[in-house]
């Protein structure tokens, strides 16, 4: 596995690859880094289409609405380049934040056509324009035939969609199932900060959108289904920000049955504020 830190480096060992390698295609996995299961699942997904893999670790300061969250993010990057060398990634791009945001370079301004006032967008402002900034940026100096973005950013998934139809950027997304663990805990960098009796009541959040998809799948109402599903995770010690059932394009709440719509939640377990979602239908 090679390792750039620069633009530059980056750009001119991609270019070779290409040179060599006609008709292959780059496979491209943005991170924040602090790996674990839940990427290497995207990696895995990415060797099946793609024949050189890379994957960037970078941690966006654009798309923080708190400067402690910045800096309290866990960065550990000699085990992230040891995970992603075991695991088949060709090229790891580890820039600097004045590689990706050079002074007097002006940021992509991008109307997210509402998809950004739900959701995470309503509780953290900004933060879609930040990824949207980032994950442009990125794929420009990547030019990948394939991205890949987890489901367990769901919202993410359709902003960056969205994003790229509107840019025209000559890039095939991909969008990869969300990895649990045992527990039906969904896989993130920020479980390494729960305790193990909160990773316990945290399993309250996948039993609730379970619940959800149940009642669905039995024809219950949706005001029925959420109600069931408040219910539920009143049970429990997380406080809950948002419990939305929406339409998987528009992410606008619906209220009665839609053939493609998803489950989406946000809570606190302790100080550690998780997401999770799941498809109804
Ligand atoms: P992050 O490092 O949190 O920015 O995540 C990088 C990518 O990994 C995003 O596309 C995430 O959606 C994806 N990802 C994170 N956790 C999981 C998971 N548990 N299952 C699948 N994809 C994930």
């Amino acid at each position: 596995m090679e390792i750039f830190r620069t633009k530059k480096g980056l750009q001119e060992a991609i270019r070779l690859w290409k040179a060599q390698n006609t008709q292959k295609k780059v496979g491209f996995i943005p991170t924040m880094g602090a790996l674990h299961e839940g990427h290497i699942s995207l990696i895995d997904a990415a060797k099946m289409s793609s024949d050189l893999i890379v994957v960037s670790v970078f941690v966006n300061p654009a798309q923080f609405n708190e400067q402690v969250d910045l800096e309290k993010y866990p960065r550990t990057e000699s085990a992230d380049a040891d995970l992603l060398k075991k695991n088949g990634c060709d090229i790891l791009f580890l820039p600097e934040v004045s590689e990706v945001y050079p002074e007097g370079e002006p940021k992509y301004e991008i109307d997210l056509n509402g998809l950004d006032s739900v959701m995470e967008g309503m509780f953290r402002p900004g933060h879609f324009k930040g990824v949207c900034n980032v994950v442009e940026k990125l794929l420009r100096m990547v030019k990948p035939e394939i991205a890949f973005f987890g489901l367990k950013d769901f919202q993410q998934v359709a902003i960056v969609k969205h994003m790229i139809n509107l840019r025209q950027l000559p890039v095939e997304m991909m969008a990869c199932p969300i990895k649990r663990n045992d527990g039906g805990l969904a896989l993130s960098s920020r479980n390494a900060l729960l305790s193990e009796q909160e990773k316990e009541e945290a399993r309250i959040i996948n039993w609730t959108l379970r619940l959800a998809k149940n009642l669905v799948n039995e024809g219950k109402s949706l005001a029925v289904v959420n109600e069931n599903a408040r219910a539920l995770f009143k049970l429990s010690n997380l406080e809950l920000e948002y419990l939305e059932i929406i339409n998987n394009s528009s992410l606008k709440p619906v209220s009665s049955m839609h053939k493609n719509m998803s489950i989406c939640l946000a809570a606190y377990c302790g100080k550690v504020r998780l997401i999770d979602n799941i498809q109804l239908n």
